[in-house]
Formats: structure tokens, C-alpha cells, sequence
């Protein structure tokens, strides 16, 4: 997607060889326009898929999941929680994530009550990168007896294995930009 690339070209910010840091439109402060557009995008790759929900994890998947929501016609959301959570109560559908940022593993958890069996769930988040949060909510959607319609991501970074992983496992991925490499602080984008 051209403007998604226009704003990495124009601030992003390559941290050592493999963390892109796009702290001033998508991870710390929101640019609500280029958001919505980028939940437009989605929506127009997945509007023949009978999305029912869109499920994604916080924090920075939120805003993409509401915007792209919203071009589905007020779908709802539901994003899993991240560690324990007295919050979500015990009856949670629940997996293990190793967070690529934190270096650390988390659990993310979901509340049985907002997955119903059957529903038609597509996948969103920020960065699709080694693949294990989507990973931790495709075994929520397994628990849950949920259909995996996809998964949309703003930015896959190519030079992690996580999109192909999925791709070969017959999982429709959608990335509305590929990072291919960092070099010097540089953010290669494909087809750059
Ligand atoms: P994965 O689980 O695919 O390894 O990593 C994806 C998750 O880690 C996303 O939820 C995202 O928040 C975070 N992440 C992975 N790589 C990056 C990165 O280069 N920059 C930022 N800001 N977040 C990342």
C-alpha cells in the first residue's frame, strides 16, 4: 500500500539489523488516516471471505483491526490480553507467545464468551515477523472451533520467516508492506 510505504520511507527508523521502529504513525502515536486507510486495504483483500470478527492482540494491532472493522460494517473486535489478567477471569481461551520485542514469553488470553464456534475470524496485527503471535491466536481460534479466514498485517518483515510459514501452511497473508532488509538504519522495502 503506497501511503503505508511513503510513511516508512519518510520515518521510519531501522534499529540494529532487524526491529523496525514506526513509533510516530503506528506504535506510539496513531496517524488516524493512514490507519484508516490501511483498515480499507484489508477490507478489500478479504471482503469475499465472510469475515465475522476480526481478532487481533494488544496493543498496536488495535487500531488497524477497528479501522479495517469498520470498513466491514462495524464487525466486532475482540484483541486477547496480554499475562494474567484478573480482568478476563478463568474462563479464557489461552496461548503462549514469544514476543520478538520483549524477548520474553507471554500468555495471551481471550474470553470464551466473545469466540463462537463457527465464526469466520480473519487475523490482524501490526508486524507479522516469526510468526508466533499469530501463532498463539491461530491456537486460540483452534480451541475456540473458529474458522481462520486469514491473517492482515500492516507490515511483514520479509527477512523473518513468519509470513512464508504461514503461506505454505495454505493460510491467506496479506501484508500491506514488506520490509526486506535494514541496513545502516535503512528500512529496504520490497519492490523499493
Ligand atoms: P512475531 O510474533 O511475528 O514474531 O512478531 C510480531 C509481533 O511482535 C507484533 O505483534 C509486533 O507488535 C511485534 N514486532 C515484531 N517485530 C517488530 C518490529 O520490528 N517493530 C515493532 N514495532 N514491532 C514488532
Amino acid at each position: 500500500m503506497e501511503a503505508l510505504k511513503e510513511a516508512i520511507r519518510r520515518e521510519g527508523v531501522g534499529i540494529g539489523r532487524d526491529v523496525v521502529k514506526l513509533d510516530s504513525f503506528l506504535n506510539h502515536r496513531i496517524d488516524v488516516a493512514l490507519s484508516t486507510e490501511m483498515g480499507r486495504a484489508l477490507y478489500e483483500a478479504f471482503k469475499e471471505d465472510q469475515v465475522d470478527c476480526i481478532l487481533t492482540v494488544e496493543a498496536s494491532g488495535i487500531p488497524v483491526a477497528i479501522t479495517a472493522a469498520q470498513a466491514f460494517g462495524n464487525i466486532p473486535v475482540v484483541f486477547a490480553k496480554k499475562g494474567d489478567n484478573i480482568n478476563v477471569g478463568p474462563d479464557v481461551y489461552s496461548a503462549e507467545v514469544y514476543s520478538f520485542t520483549k524477548r520474553a514469553t507471554t500468555s495471551i488470553n481471550v474470553s470464551r464468551q466473545y469466540l463462537r464456534e463457527g465464526m469466520r475470524v480473519l487475523l490482524v496485527d501490526d508486524f507479522l515477523a516469526n510468526g508466533e503471535a499469530m501463532r498463539g491466536l491461530m491456537s486460540i481460534l483452534l480451541q475456540a472451533r473458529c474458522q481462520l479466514v486469514g491473517v492482515g498485517v500492516c507490515v511483514e518483515k520479509g527477512f523473518q520467516p513468519g509470513g512464508n510459514m504461514l503461506r505454505q501452511s495454505g493460510v491467506k497473508v496479506v501484508s500491506l508492506a514488506i520490509v526486506d532488509a535494514i541496513q545502516d538504519g535503512k528500512i529496504i522495502l520490497r519492490d523499493d
